[in-house]
């Protein structure tokens, strides 16, 4: 079996937030502090020297003690193995916690949309600012901004990267909403916000010196992307079932009876244990998953294209609009070639 380098802990699917373009199901689970130890102790021969442990949600942050624990079972029986990571929407994020992930030297991912964040809701703004105040000044080397834009959002993308850099928050990046169709004119709109952001990006450096956005540093990828999910990495879900990634879940989750969940899911919690080496046969079945193999709803294979090298689609999210994996959606496409035609703006940003 291969080495574990990456693990998710995806502690509830309990949220506090509806974003619009969440596509996760919401529930009432949560994971048991068991659980998770036994998830962990099971791989414990198979991990990497360093390995990233993410907590996930849902919000992780409505489940504060299973983090703690977490961390001193880490810290108990893992002598340092793991670099912890954790995604939040930022609304219950107490000084008391940014310490506590100080102290663990947790790379923090908060999700603030800027301009957009009053689509998610509204009455969390000031909350969310103020945990941004309180990084900013507890922990500024700590943490990313991370804001979706969605066809509806993206005129407000460059404005509000430019505000976010304004604040002086260190890290920065974006993601666009990609299980949703974009059409010409929001494509249009993208790419004109893209030229806007490279010529406010390039001012602002000449000012400030570094520019914080991260979107277009180069990742030192080399070769063909291909999904790792279930090869360097595993997610546990707060239903107990164990998948390659967590957004093998977000997509096949809920349909049991679809062929594809027998093929990728691994099934509850005992049940992993319990095959032991046998979890090899299910790996295989995540090994199609490059990009040389995908093709596009209009049945242009990757392999075939000039981007093929440069092109990072990933077959899961790709798959949450196509519904079948390994075939992307014509505005991924058109978007990764916008992409690749604006990247060479932001070769001077650093
Ligand atoms: S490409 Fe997508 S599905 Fe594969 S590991 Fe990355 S995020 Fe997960
Ligand atoms: S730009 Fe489109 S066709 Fe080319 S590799 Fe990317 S998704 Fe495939």
């Amino acid at each position: 079996m291969n080495t574990i380098s990456s693990l998710t802990l995806v502690l509830t699917d309990k949220c506090n937030f509806s974003c619009p373009y969440c596509p996760q199901r919401r529930g009432e689970n949560i994971l048991q502090i068991e659980e998770i130890t036994a998830f962990l102790d099971f791989l414990k021969l198979r991990l990497a020297k360093e390995v990233w442990l993410g907590f996930y949600g849902g919000e992780p942050l409505l489940c504060w003690p299973l983090i703690e624990k977490t961390v001193a079972h880490a810290d108990r029986n893992f002598k340092k193995k793991f670099r912890f990571s954790l995604t939040t929407n930022g609304s219950l994020l107490k000084k008391e916690h940014i310490l506590f992930f100080k102290k663990h030297r947790f790379e923090l991912v908060l999700s603030y949309d800027g301009p957009a964040q009053a689509s998610r809701d509204t009455s969390s703004i000031n909350a969310v600012e103020e945990a941004l105040e309180n990084l900013q000044h507890l922990y500024p080397e700590g943490y990313t901004v991370n804001s979706v834009f969605t066809p509806a959002t993206v005129s407000l993308l460059s404005a509000s990267i430019e505000n976010l850099v304004a604040l002086g928050h260190r890290h920065l990046q974006y993601s666009l909403d990609l299980s949703v169709p974009w059409q010409d004119p929001d494509l249009k709109v993208l790419e004109k916000e893209l030229h806007r952001l490279a010529n406010r990006c390039l001012e602002l450096q000449n000012k400030t010196g570094k520019i914080p956005l991260e979107n277009f540093e180069d990742a030192g990828q080399k070769g063909i992307f291909a999904c790792f999910a279930g090869h360097d990495r595993l997610a546990l879900l707060p239903d107990r079932t164990v998948w390659g990634c967590y957004l093998f879940y977000d997509l096949l989750g809920q349909h049991p009876e679809h062929p594809d969940f027998k093929k990728y899911c691994f099934g509850k919690l005992p049940a992993f244990i319990g095959a032991g080496n046998k979890n090899r046969a299910l790996v295989a079945n995540y090994s199609d998953l490059r990009q040389d193999y995908f093709f596009t709803v209009k049945e242009e294979l990757c392999g075939l294209c000039d981007q093929l090298k440069s092109c990072r689609v990933c077959p899961a999210i790709a798959a949450l609009a196509t519904a079948q994996l390994g075939v992307i959606p014509d505005w991924t496409c058109r978007i990764k070639k916008i992409n690749a035609k604006c990247k060479p703006l932001f070769a001077g940003v650093h």
